[in-house]
């Protein structure tokens, strides 16, 4: 495999200003070459937004992962700053992948809505609870009160 992508090719592919097929020819090296790899990741952590990756791509990669760490292990005994560092790219796209889930399941918006929320109602919380505990107890003795007759 004489031909390997330059570092302004990641750049590009990270900028989302390559065709689709131009994408898919970097992400098929990427999943067999190293060396590009490491040189992506590298241009990638430079650049703050690591969302324009397809998913499917994200998981290719991560199983690519899974299926060399057990085999570099056996070879090396010790862990080379190669391997490390493949630990840590997997965690980042771990991360990145659960920033991505909880932003799109709207948690944060949930969050965000019921800290305004809290800080709006006057009434305490715990208020809030009597008065609904009440309504159950009233209601309850309502029920008891119709057997009755
Ligand atoms: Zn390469």
């Amino acid at each position: 495999m004489g031909y390997h992508f330059k570092e302004s090719d990641f750049e590009k592919y990270v900028n989302d200003s390559l065709r689709l097929d131009e994408k898919e020819a970097i992400e098929d090296h990427l999943t067999e070459c190293d060396e590009c790899f490491a040189q992506y990741m590298a241009v990638m952590e430079d650049w703050s937004i690591p969302y324009t990756t397809t998913e499917s791509f994200t998981d290719d990669v991560i199983a690519q992962i899974e299926m060399m760490q057990p085999s570099m292990s056996r070879k090396t005994k010790s862990i080379s700053p190669k391997e490390q560092r493949r630990k840590t790219v997997y965690h980042y796209f771990l991360a990145a992948g659960l920033t991505i889930i909880l932003m799109f399941s709207g948690v944060f918006q949930f969050m965000f809505n019921l800290s305004e929320q809290i800080e709006l109602d006057k009434e305490p919380i715990s208020e809030q609870l009597l008065n609904g505990a009440s309504g159950i107890l009233l209601t309850d003795t309502d029920r008891e009160g119709e057997d009755n007759e």
